[in-house]
């Protein structure tokens, strides 16, 4: 990050304070005590944005978090940048991302981080390592998916005419996304959204790129494993595309901007609040939300035990 010069990627800056060492996987160690809230929060438009999604903000306004090929390419607000610091100081933050691994390692947030989430849940990072007992169960599972990859990217080549597609791609043998010209060229994906549908996937349009994942691949199981290391605390998350909606569903608060398929949808559950700005400035309220959510002391019903355990 250009305000944190010479830290490291985001993953892997150290352990956040009030964590115990790291829990292995599933089973292996308790947990450490709850002490205070998880935040979950999505990276791209709901805390970083490339310079077209940010909208008209001068490039003073801010920060990059992100550089592809030597170029600034993923930015948040100097206020938000403030505010992920106070939050990351005040909570358990967790980076949630459908990005792969090595597109997650691309970013820099400047805050330290322990968990961190990436392909839609395929990998749990500690301390910026993928963590294998992790990597192996979400594996075995994805076998239970009806359709398998290969179905999926044959698929996907064939309606990835180069009029609308530039390319069509793997992401970490886990699932699959089309890249397209400009959103305006993305044509009617209403029959593949249904082949995927019967065939146990998913779709997700989200800017430029049409992702499609396996429906078990999802976010939020890996958040309630990381829920359950951390000693089963109160959990806020935030997101804005419909890969987050199921993570936004379970925790115990959670917040959008008013931007991104969910607003396109007009979802909004029972639990979550929705920030009326939108772009870059939409990060910045969300994370301002978060802050006054966590203010609040941690607490955790049995409510939400049940919606957590029942993801894992
Ligand atoms: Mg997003």
């Amino acid at each position: 990050m250009s305000l944190a010069a010479g830290s490291g990627p985001a993953a892997g800056l150290g352990p956040a304070a009030g964590l115990g060492p790291a829990a292995g996987h599933a089973g292996l160690s308790a947990p450490p005590p709850a002490s205070r809230w998880l935040v979950a929060c999505d990276l791209d438009r709901t805390l970083i944005y490339s310079r077209r999604a940010a909208g008209p903000l001068p490039l003073q306004e801010l920060v990059t978090a992100e550089h592809l090929d030597g170029a600034a390419a993923s930015f948040l607000t100097v206020r938000a940048h403030r505010l992920l610091r106070d939050l990351a100081s005040t909570a358990t933050f967790v980076p949630v991302t459908t990005r792969t691994l090595a597109q997650y390692r691309r970013v820099d947030l400047g805050v330290p981080v322990r968990y961190a989430i990436a392909a839609n849940g395929g990998h749990l990072l500690v301390d910026g390592h993928p963590d294998g007992g992790w990597a192996r169960a979400v594996r075995v599972r994805l076998r239970q998916a009806g359709l398998g990859l290969t179905d999926v990217a044959r698929r996907a080549e064939a309606l990835a005419d180069p009029a609308w597609a530039r390319t069509v791609r793997t992401a970490d043998d886990l699932f699959v996304y089309v890249v397209a010209h400009d959103r305006d060229r993305i044509p009617d994906l209403a029959e593949l959204a249904a082949w995927l549908g019967e065939g146990g996937w998913t779709m997700s349009v989200q800017g430029r790129k049409v992702y499609l994942v396996p429906a078990m691949l999802t976010k939020s199981a890996a958040l309630a494993e990381v829920r359950r290391r951390c000693g089963h605390p109160p959990v806020a998350a935030a997101g804005d595309s419909l890969l987050d909606r199921e993570m936004l569903d379970a925790a115990d608060a959670a917040v959008r901007p008013a931007h991104g398929e969910l607003e396109e949808q007009g979802w909004v559950g029972p639990r979550v609040q929705v920030v009326p700005e939108s772009g870059a400035t939409g990060g910045e309220a969300v994370l301002a939300r978060l802050l006054d959510i966590v203010a609040a002391p941690p607490r955790t019903t049995a409510a939400a035990f049940a919606r957590w355990t029942a993801r894992m």
